[in-house]
């Protein structure tokens, strides 16, 4: 007899409001018999008969990459999920690392990669539209590169005056990193750029602050903050509340 048709399925939960997940991922999740993930991704998943929650600790992705292929091979039709974009510093590359290295069978499983609202977007739209030109991501964690290799991408994008979205600009384990890059900007950029401090995008716990790069401070951003750096071009209009944030699409 042979196995019943497993599938895998990389899913992307989106910035943490629920009406931001798109419908194939609500449809893969619903006929899902396993959802594999960091703790808090798996929690934002509802249990019900049938489905099996992994709950895995952040450091495993490749083990959990591992476990999910496993699964899918034996007939579970299993969805990794990931907040926002799969693809974006997550567990998407973590799959296919695990593919490339694995046994060749797992080339030949029904694997689908879902994409969602990846935080740097969902944040630029809460204030306008500050990646309207050219940009760049950089992911200001340390744990998978050298933090040499990073100062050098955070120089060289703000020379070629890209707008920057930092991914996990700060943790406990990290406290520097994120104050060395402020550093890095304010050499190299000769403008005073405005500096998105967008925290909890989505969720009841939301913070929105735009500072100029001169007054930024390391201490404004948390694990759960994406930074956007204006490139020289970013303009802020002045208006009650939070200012709107734009980049022109005109290179000046
Ligand atoms: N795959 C995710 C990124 C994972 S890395 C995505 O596409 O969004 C985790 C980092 O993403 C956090 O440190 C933070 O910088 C950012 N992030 C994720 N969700 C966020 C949210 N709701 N608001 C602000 N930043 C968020």
């Amino acid at each position: 007899m042979t196995a019943p048709a497993g599938w895998l399925a990389i899913a992307g939960l989106g910035p943490g409001d629920a009406a931001l997940v798109t419908p194939e991922v609500t449809q893969a999740l619903a006929e899902a018999t396993d959802v594999i993930g960091y703790i808090p991704y798996v929690a934002r998943i509802a249990p019900r008969p049938g489905l099996t929650l992994h709950a895995s600790d952040n450091r495993v992705e490749l083990d959990r990459a591992a476990h999910a292929l496993a699964l899918a091979g034996a007939g579970h039709k299993v969805v990794v999920v990931s907040s926002g974009d799969p693809g974006v510093f997550a567990m998407a590359a973590a799959v296919f690392e695990a593919i490339e290295h694995g046994p060749t069978d797992w080339r030949a499983l029904d694997i689908r990669v879902l994409p969602g609202i990846t935080a740097m977007l969902a944040a630029s739209a809460r204030v306008g539209a500050p990646l309207g030109h050219d940009f760049c991501a950089i992911n200001l964690s340390d744990n998978l590169k050298p933090q040499a290799l990073i100062e050098r991408r955070i120089r060289l994008a703000a020379e070629a005056d890209f707008a920057i979205a930092f991914y996990n600009p700060r943790s406990k384990a990290r406290p520097d990193g994120f104050g060395t890059a402020l550093t890095i900007l304010r050499e190299t950029c000769a403008y005073a750029r405005p500096v998105l401090f967008a925290r909890a995008v989505s969720t009841p716990y939301e913070d929105l602050r735009i500072v100029a790069l001169p007054d930024a401070r390391a201490e404004m951003a948390d694990m759960r903050t994406v930074v956007i750096i204006g490139s020289s071009t970013t303009r802020m209009i002045a208006r009650a509340g939070t200012p709107f944030l734009y980049t022109p699409r005109s290179a000046s």
